[in-house]
C-alpha cells in the first residue's frame, strides 16, 4: 500500500487553491462541497468561478504567506515551477499538498469519487493512471443506485433504535443485513421510505419473522441487453428465482444472478406454455417462500404485457413488489430502424395499438387510427396485417401511406420491409418474418431513407 486512504474533516478550516483556470476550478468545487472555507491564489479567475459561493479570491501570484493557516494545499497553475514551490513550501511547513497531475510533488491524492453522501467510495491508483481510475469509478456508478444516499440516512436515522431493540451484537448485524438485501431497503431505494419505516418496525416487533418474499416485475427492453435499465440489471443479479417468457432475449436470460432457479413460463402466439393465472399464482407462491422473485417480461410491462395483472394477484395477497419499467418495443424499434415516431413534419402523436386477433378479427376503433398526421404502431399485428391495412384504407387513409414492419428490433437480426398500405400485405417477403415483429404505419416511415443507421449483419 503507497498511501494511506483516511476521509479528512476540512469543515470550516481553510484551505488554499494556487492557480485560478478550470482545474483549480473544478478543485476548489470539490472543497466547497465538502464545508471548506477556500482561499484562491491566483491574478485571474476563469469564468466559471462566478459560480462558486463563498471562495476568498486573492487576486496576485503566490507568495509563501498566503499558505498561513492553510490547513490543505492544491497546487493548479499551468507553471511547473509555481506547483513545485507550493509543494516544498508546503512540505517543510508539514502542510497536505496536492499539484495536479504531479504526483512526485504530492504529499496526498484525490482521490476519484462516488458521492452517495453520506455514503462516499473513493479511487485512486497512486497517480499510475487517473483515466483507469475513472473508469472504473464509471462502473460502479451504474451499480450502486443513486439513492444509496437515502438508504444510508434511513439507516442512521434508526441506528440507535435497532441498537436498544436488537442488543445482541451478532444478531443486530444479521438484522441490518436483512434491511439492507431485503424488502426495506428496496422501498428506500424506489424513494418509498413511509412504507420502508413501517417493515422496519415490524422487523424490529417480530425479528424472528421476517418477510423476505418480494417481487421485481421488471422490464427488460426490446431485445438489445445494452438498453436495460440500471435498476433492472441491479435486480436481475439480486433475484432468486427468475419467471422470464418468450419475448425476453436468451442473452438478457443470461445475464440474470448465475445461481438463480429458472423459470420458462413460455407464451408463444397460441403457444402458452403456462395460463396466465397460473402464472399469477406463482409468483405468490415464490414469494410465500420468501424467495426474491424477477418477472421478467420483453420491453415495458405496463405495455401489451399484462403486468398489471400480475400484480394486482401480489397485491390482493399483500406480498411487497415493485415495477421497473422498460423501453417499450415501440420506442426501441422506431429508434433501431431510424423512424421517429414523433417528427414536425409528419406527425404529432403517436398511437400504440395491438394488433392481436380475437375470433379472426381486430377490435380497434378505425376512425380514430386513420386520422391524418399521427403515427400508429401495432403490437401483435403480423397476422392481421391485411385486415389492418384495408381498414384503415377503407376509413380513410391512401393506399399510399407508408408502412413498416420490423422483425426482431434492436437485435442482430432485425430486418425491416417497407412498403405502402396497398402493397405491403402483398410483399412476399413478409411471409419469410419471424416473430417478434411491429408494424409502424404513417409517413414518418419515409424519414428511414436518410436516418437508418442499424445494419446488423
Ligand atoms: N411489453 C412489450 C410488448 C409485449 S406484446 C413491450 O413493451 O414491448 C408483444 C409484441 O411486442 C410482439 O408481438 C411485437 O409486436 C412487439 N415486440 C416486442 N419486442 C419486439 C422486437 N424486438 N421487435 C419487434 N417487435 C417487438
Amino acid at each position: 500500500m503507497d498511501f494511506l486512504p483516511v476521509f479528512h474533516n476540512i469543515k470550516g478550516r481553510r484551505c488554499l487553491v494556487v492557480g485560478g483556470g478550470e482545474v483549480a476550478h473544478r478543485k476548489a468545487a470539490v472543497l466547497i462541497d465538502a464545508g471548506a472555507k477556500v482561499r484562491v491564489v491566483s491574478p485571474q479567475l476563469a469564468e466559471s468561478f462566478s459560480e462558486l459561493e463563498g471562495i476568498e479570491h486573492v487576486a496576485a501570484r503566490f507568495a509563501p504567506q498566503h499558505l498561513e493557516g492553510a490547513t490543505l494545499v492544491i497546487a493548479a497553475t499551468d507553471d511547473p515551477a509555481v506547483n513545485r514551490q507550493v509543494s516544498e513550501l508546503a512540505q517543510a511547513r508539514n502542510i497536505p499538498v496536492n499539484v495536479v497531475d504531479a504526483p512526485e510533488l504530492c504529499s496526498f491524492i484525490m482521490p476519484a469519487i462516488l458521492d452517495r453522501s453520506p455514503m462516499m467510495v473513493a479511487f485512486s491508483s497512486g497517480g499510475a493512471s487517473p483515466v483507469l481510475t475513472r473508469m472504473l469509478r464509471g462502473k460502479l456508478e451504474t451499480m450502486i443506485p443513486q439513492n444509496y444516499s437515502r438508504l444510508a440516512a434511513f439507516a442512521e436515522r434508526f441506528r440507535e433504535k435497532v441498537k436498544t431493540h436488537v442488543t445482541n451484537p451478532a444478531k443486530r448485524r444479521i438484522f441490518w443485513e436483512s434491511v439492507f438485501d431485503g424488502v426495506v431497503a428496496e422501498k428506500v431505494l424506489t424513494g418509498d421510505e413511509l412504507s420502508a419505516e413501517k417493515m422496519l418496525h415490524q422487523m424490529l416487533a417480530d425479528e424472528d419473522n421476517i418477510q423476505r418474499g418480494e417481487v421485481y416485475l421488471v422490464g427488460a427492453g426490446p431485445g438489445d441487453p445494452d438498453l436495460l435499465t440500471f435498476r433492472a440489471l441491479r435486480l436481475m443479479q439480486k433475484a432468486d428465482v427468475v419467471v422470464y417468457d418468450n419475448l425476453v432475449a436468451r442473452p438478457i436470460v443470461e445475464m440474470t444472478r448465475r445461481d438463480a432457479q429458472r423459470i420458462y413460463v413460455g407464451k408463444k402466439r397460441a403457444d402458452h406454455t403456462m395460463a396466465q393465472e397460473d402464472i399469477n399464482e406463482l409468483l405468490v407462491r415464490l414469494a410465500k417462500e420468501g424467495k426474491r422473485v424477477l418477472r421478467l417480461k420483453g420491453g415495458d410491462p405496463f405495455i401489451f404485457g399484462r403486468g398489471g395483472e400480475e400484480i394486482e394477484t401480489l397485491a390482493a395477497q399483500g406480498i411487497p413488489f415493485q415495477v421497473v419499467p422498460g423501453i417499450t418495443a415501440a420506442s426501441g424499434v422506431a429508434s433501431y430502424a431510424g423512424i421517429p415516431l414523433t417528427h414536425r413534419d409528419h406527425a404529432q402523436a403517436c398511437m400504440f395499438v395491438t394488433g392481436h386477433l380475437k375470433d379472426g378479427t381486430m377490435n380497434l376503433d378505425w376512425e380514430q387510427l386513420a386520422r391524418p398526421r399521427q403515427t400508429v404502431v401495432v403490437y401483435m399485428g403480423l397476422h392481421g396485417l391485411e385486415t389492418l391495412c384495408s381498414k384503415l384504407i377503407e376509413h380513410g387513409l391512401p393506399d399510399t401511406t407508408p408502412i413498416a414492419i420490423v422483425q426482431q428490433g434492436t437485435t442482430r437480426h432485425q430486418r425491416v420491409i417497407t412498403g405502402t398500405l396497398g402493397t405491403l400485405p402483398k410483399n412476399p417477403q413478409v411471409s419469410e418474418l419471424h416473430a417478434p415483429t411491429l408494424i409502424i404505419v404513417g409517413s414518418v416511415v419515409t424519414l428511414r431513407d436518410k436516418l437508418s443507421w442499424f445494419h446488423p449483419q
